[in-house]
């Protein structure tokens, strides 16, 4: 999964689950699910949108909300490309045996995307926008519910 889908599916993990610390946690689990199943990943070029994504649950839910730390939980596992990518290490955008995440060293298959690339950018948007949607982020603040 990408990662500003992950930041907004956890934001709605959270949501549901209400305790940060528990929503935390789910995030870092629904991270491995994401990256399992069938998707499109979009390239470093997506960053920008992954931190705007979880300012943006700061900024609407509050920083001891269960929205932000489900979101943040669910982006952590991906904080660990960062140095290969900074390194421009060869090897980064397969499995490598370094890492700890699962889908991310080979120990859980990293799910590919079948169809064609626009698909994949359509469902991650859709994906995204229905994850915030459930957070309770894009309702108006007056009918929002706690
Ligand atoms: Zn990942």
């Amino acid at each position: 999964m990408t990662g500003f889908v992950h930041a907004a599916l956890g934001a709605a993990l959270g949501r549901a689950i209400k305790n940060p610390l528990v929503a935390f946690g789910a995030g870092i689990g629904s991270h491995i699910i994401g990256d399992a199943v069938p998707h499109h990943d979009m390239d470093i070029g997506e960053v920008p949108l992954v931190f705007g994504t979880l300012g943006y649950l700061l900024y609407e839910h509050g920083p001891k909300s269960a929205q932000f730390w489900g979101a943040l939980g669910a982006v952590c596992p991906d904080f660990e490309h960062i140095s290969y990518e900074l390194k421009k290490d060869p090897r980064r955008y397969g499995a490598m045996i370094e890492k700890w995440v699962p889908t991310h060293n080979g120990k859980l298959k990293h799910g590919t995307w079948p169809l064609e690339a626009k698909w994949g950018v359509m469902l991650n948007f859709s994906l995204f926008i229905a994850g915030l949607w459930l957070a309770g982020t894009l309702q108006k603040r007056s009918n929002s519910l706690p």
